[in-house]
């Protein structure tokens, strides 16, 4: 008997359960919005993650439905569980990954820490809650927003006119942060949780650029608050598969809950390398509910260096000799994309004991392919 997951989207993500997969014996079949995407190495059906129909008849032919993103609608979710499908995170646990003003409001409601918040739906109620907020604050659409995507600072709700609607924003303050931090943890639908080292992320214009695992000075009591309350989470909203915590480290100390994600994330990349586990394997095992894998590091540090852009000129591969035969240690992973600037077209990971250096050698890999967002490490 094969084990066959069905993965809608048809991304880096997907792509990246892959090689999991295979080393598993598990099959994975693919629903893609387009001939080519990165993941359509595996089984590919091309269509529309947003017709009930088509993924209602792509779910037939699997024993577990997963996503590479979370934008598929709560109709169709609901079309695909009448249908029988399993769903794994299901539709009632995905909610709080598409909407930001569910999962601000049901993290809220369960006391977990999260930036001051409100819902608006007109300019004067933004302006108010502006104002009782130091004159400045952070407006998000509470759906379809990805990497800073439907996210903007304000000084007033005329710097966000565009975006009123018949859909109400989400305002929070701005957060004065000394740096964001992410939790990775996968639970299982019988209830195993595992938890990966806390990483720290940096972001450059809302895109994930570095993640350094694990984070530096964080202590053990860092550490042991971001598992639980990552952990109280995923059980909260019982969630299956991998849940990412991005969180906000302020300067006095506090850890505040930003976002949510259901699925292999950006930040978990590193594990691929320099975890006994990655999150894609986990992933395959949490949807399929098999026992869990260990979460320890390989090395004292992993630091993943994501390659935005490339050569404007050329494919990543093209860099391959340079590249490799400057850095022979850091793993290269090319989303089989093609370069555009700001586009996620790969990531480096290096891992090592001495950070100076781990860092240094992934910069330098991501430099040599073309990262617009790296410059040349010169020391
Ligand atoms: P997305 O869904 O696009 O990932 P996020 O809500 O994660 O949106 O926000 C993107 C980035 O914007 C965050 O990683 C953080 O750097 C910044 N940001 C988001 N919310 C706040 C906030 N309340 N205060 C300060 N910065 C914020």
């Amino acid at each position: 008997m094969t084990l066959t997951i069905g993965v809608i989207g048809g991304g880096q993500l997907a792509r990246m359960m892959i090689p999991a997969a295979i080393a598993l014996g598990i099959e994975i079949r693919v629903l893609a919005e387009a001939e080519g995407a990165p993941a359509s190495l595996a089984a590919t059906a091309v269509g529309d993650y947003r017709d009930a129909e088509t993924v209602v008849r792509f779910a037939r032919d699997v024993d577990v439905v997963t996503f590479d993103h979370e934008h598929v609608p709560q109709s169709v979710l609901a079309a695909l569980e009448d249908a029988g499908a399993i769903v794994r995170p299901g539709p009632a646990a995905l909610l709080f990954a598409q909407d930001k003003l569910s999962m601000r409001e049901r993290l809220d409601a369960a006391g977990i820490p999260v930036p001051e918040w409100a819902r608006v739906s007109t300019p004067a109620d933004l302006d108010d809650f502006v104002s009782a907020h130091g004159g400045r604050a952070v407006v998000k659409t509470a759906t379809g927003g990805y990497d800073g995507k439907g996210v903007r600072v304000v000084a007033s709700s005329a710097d966000v006119a565009d975006w009123f609607g018949d859909e109400p924003l989400l305002v929070e303050e701005l957060v004065v942060f000394r740096r964001e931090l992410a939790q990775l943890v996968a639970r299982r639908p019988s209830g195993q949780i595992v938890a990966w080292p806390l990483v720290e992320s940096v972001q450059r214009d809302g895109v994930c650029a570095e993640v350094i695992a694990p984070a530096p000075r964080s202590s053990g009591r860092l550490a042991e608050a971001t598992e639980s309350v990552a952990r109280r989470i995923a059980e909260l909203l019982d969630v299956t598969g991998v849940l990412a915590v991005e969180l906000f480290e302020t300067d006095d100390d506090r850890i505040l809950v930003n976002e949510l994600a259901m699925r292999p994330h950006n930040t978990g990349h590193w594990t691929i390398d320099g975890s006994t586990t990655s999150q894609f394997e986990q992933h395959v095992r949490a949807t399929l509910d098999l026992p869990l894998g260990a979460t320890d590091a390989h090395a004292g540090w992993a630091v993943m260096v994501n390659v935005l852009g490339g050569h404007p000129d050329g494919a990543l591969v093209d860099s391959y000799p340079v590249t490799f035969a400057d850095q022979p240690s850091v793993k290269v992973h090319n989303y089989g994309k093609d370069p555009r600037p700001g586009r996620k077209v790969g990531h480096v990971t290096a891992t090592g004991d001495d950070l100076d250096d781990v860092v240094w050698r992934a910069r330098a890999a991501a430099f040599l392919l073309g990262s617009e967002a790296v410059d040349r490490p010169t020391s």
